[in-house]
Parts: C-alpha cells; structure tokens; sequence
C-alpha cells in the first residue's frame, strides 16, 4: 500500500498547498466560527464528524471556555483613516480580545500594542485565552512612526457560551487498533503553523478512505490543548486501542524534518517514523521527548502515555517566520509539503506491513537459485539490495524478529524488505508466526 512514485507526490504537494492556500485567509481560534469554517473545507474532502462541545463542560482539569468571535477591527488615526485593520490581516487582533469601542491618547494605545521590535516588518501572532484582555499586533517600524494623536479603537468581537469545535473523522480497517494522526486547528493566517497539518492530514485521510488497511485511522482536528483534551476527557474508554499517534505541525517549509519521540520512545511509531526519516535522503533531527510541543503533550500525560511521536519540518519556535506574518503562503511549499506526506506513508507502510515470520528453511540457507529466486533479480542496485534483504531475512525470521527489526539491522529500506519478504513467502520460504 501507500506507494507513492515521483509524479504522484508533486501531485499530491500541489492538492496540499491548495487547500492550505484554501483555509489560510480564515480566522481561526479555540474556538468560534473560523474553526467550523475550516472543519467545513475539509469536510469538503471527508465525511467528517463535527462535535460541539458546550461551553462550561469539565474536560479533565479543565473547563470549555467561553466561545470567542470576531467581524472586524480597526485602529483610526485623528484623520479617521484606518491605519490598522483586521480585514488586511487577523493577525492584527489579539486572539480572544474582548470588544472594545474607544478613543485614546497615543500612551494609552500603546499598552495595547504587540510588536516584535527585532523583526522591525513581521506582525506578531499574539493570543490571551485565559484573561480578558484586548490588543493589537503590528509591525514595530509602523508603532515607532505613529504619531501623537488621538486614536480611535474598534474590536469588534463577541466571547460568550457556545460551544468548542472538532472534527474527526475514522477510516475503518481490518482490525479496531487505531492510528491516530492529529493537528491543531486553533491559529489564524499562518501557513506552516498550522493550515500545511490541516490540509495534509486531510489529503491522507481522503487517500486511506479508498484503502484497505489493518489499522483503524483516526484523524483529528481539533483545537490545540483544550481541543486535544476535550477529545481525551470524551473518549477515554477508547484510548486504549490507540496502538500508533502522529501529531503533526509545520510541514511545509523545507527545514528538518524534525520527530520528536513519543513518551515512551521505543514504540512501533516512533521506531517507524526514524525509519522512513533515515532513508528519506533528507536530514533529519530526532529528538527524545520532552513535555514541551504540540498536543504530544496531552496523548503522552502520565494517565495516557500513547505511543504518539511529534513530526514537523524545522521545529516551532527556532525559526524566525515562528508566530509571526513571515509564516504565510510563501513560506510553505508543494514541493516540501509532498515530501512531508511521503515521509509519513512511509512510516504508515512500515507499520501496515510489519509482521513476524519463521524461515521454513532454517537448518544451512535454503537453495535459492533452484527456486529461481536470485534469477528472478537482474544487476542493477535495487537486486543487490533484495539479495541483501532475502539474506537478511531468511537469518532473522526466527518467529523472534518483525520485518521491521530486519530493516533497521539490514539497514534497508522497509519497502525492500516487504517487498523480498512477500517474494520468500509466495516460494513458501517464510510462513508467518504463529502458525
Ligand atoms: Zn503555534
């Protein structure tokens, strides 16, 4: 399964960054219309199922916020002319700024205003969910230049009961183990951080909706912290049968690749996912896990301990572009975001297609060339490689090593070793163990 070949991963880069182009301009949060806007393109791609949770609701230590919403924003000079405005982006308005309507001094304005005075032209993505307050972001050149003036303010926002907002949307496999795969879907107009999770997740869901697969897929889009442990506190019966977890972030831009290892940090996923980055001939960073990320953080709590590793591209937070305007269409590419879905099919595939064997040959190796099977490689490199592989495998399968340990050892690409091993078994070479 999942084998993608050069054509069809420039393809599917391309389907990618368009719907991220898609859901890019929409002003996203925790929650609010924007997140259902956004769960709407997706659903456009899957049957996607969308909760709404009230607001008030106990969700382990913590309680649905109050729902927040914006139409407009501005700031006016004394002149009256808008000098910042939230239809130009939405990054100029403080995430879950109360509403305001005012005039003030330029001082008092001030105590309202984020900038980032070492990027002098990038608006920054500020947020403040958990204490009323209202600002506005904008590049420091603009604040250092404003005059001494009066202003007017408008916020133009509501944050009252609602509801909080997620999708999920499950591909059914052979078995009830599941894969859960899930993004944040709570920024506004960053590309990387995160409309490249939102759409790639989207895609591969809407490719493994045509498989046959072992594994149950789970896919989840749900806001960051709050969303990722509403779903939790909803579904902790469940939990148990999350056998392998991606959370997924900032894949678009050509830095990395970067895992971050699951709490665990020796499971199947996290033992995969190295193994599709090691042959991905990029270079990537892996890191050991640390409570400091995504939603990694909640699937890996001490009560929950899921075997959920972190994949992005360059890693949050050591990039300029990180939480601010520079992180836009620009900064994210067809190119990388094919690369990014390659990288996790890879891992998919090893997972899909591991499994534990006994060499039916085991005493002295078994004679290959009467079964035809070194004529059946030509001399290329890909045959040396499956010599290695069948070589390596008829030692290993001992009902003792998965296909997986053989790769890794092999130091073969998994799909090789699949491949070989698929061979072996149809000469009745390899039986599975077990049996
Ligand atoms: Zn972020």
């Amino acid at each position: 399964m999942l084998s993608p070949v050069k054509p069809v991963i420039d393809e599917t880069g391309a389907e990618i960054f368009a719907l991220a182009a898609k859901i890019y301009p929409i002003c996203r949060s925790i929650t609010g219309d924007g997140v259902r806007q956004t769960l709407r393109e997706v659903s456009a791609h899957v049957a996607l199922d969308v909760h709404e949770v009230p607001t008030g609701t106990p969700v382990l230590d913590w309680t649905v916020p109050r729902e927040w919403n914006i139409r407009d924003a501005w700031i006016k000079n004394a002149r009256g002319e808008k000098i910042v405005d939230f239809n130009r982006s939405n990054l100029h308005v403080m995430s879950y700024s109360v509403p305001v309507r005012q005039k003030m001094s330029l001082g008092e304005l001030k105590k309202h205003i984020y900038t980032l005075p070492d990027q002098p032209d990038l608006i920054p993505y500020r947020t403040s969910y958990y204490a009323e307050n209202w600002a506005f972001c904008m590049s420091h050149r603009q604040f250092e230049a404003l005059p001494d003036e009066t202003y007017e303010v408008l916020i133009d926002s509501s944050l009252s009961d609602g509801h909080l907002t997620y999708g999920e949307y499950l591909h059914r496999g052979e078995t009830q183990d599941e894969f859960l795969l899930s993004a944040h879907v709570c920024h506004p107009s960053l590309a990387n951080d995160n409309c490249s999770g939102i759409a790639l997740l989207t895609q591969l869901a809407k490719r493994m909706s045509g498989l046959r697969t072992r594994y149950s897929y789970r896919f989840l889009f749900a806001p960051g912290t709050i969303g990722a442990i509403t779903w939790l506190a909803r579904n902790e019966n469940g939990v148990h049968r999350i056998k392998h977890g991606l959370v997924v972030s900032m894949l678009g831009d050509r830095g990395g690749p970067t895992f971050k290892k699951s709490r665990r940090g020796n499971t199947d996923i996290d033992r995969a996912m190295v193994h599709s980055l090691d042959h991905s001939g990029l270079s990537p960073v892996i890191e050991e896990f640390s409570p400091y990320g995504y939603d990694e953080r909640q699937y890996c709590s001490p009560g929950f301990n899921l075997p959920v590793g972190l994949l992005q591209r360059s890693k949050f937070g050591a990039i300029p572009e990180y939480h601010t305007s520079a992180d836009n269409l620009d900064f994210i590419s067809p190119e990388a975001l094919g690369e990014s879905y390659r990288l996790i099919t890879d891992a998919i595939a090893a997972i899909e297609g591991n499994a534990v064997f006994h060499n039916t040959v085991s005493k002295g190796e078994p004679q290959l060339g009467r079964r035809g099977l070194y004529g059946a490689i030509g001399g290329d490199k890909d045959a040396a490689a499956a010599n290695m592989a069948m070589l390596w495998i008829l030692n290993l399968s001992d009902g003792e090593h998965s296909l997986l340990d053989i790769a890794e050892r092999a130091k073969l690409p998994f799909a090789v070793v699949k491949r070989t091993a698929d061979l072996l078994a149809k000469h009745d070479l390899l039986r599975p163990a077990g049996t």
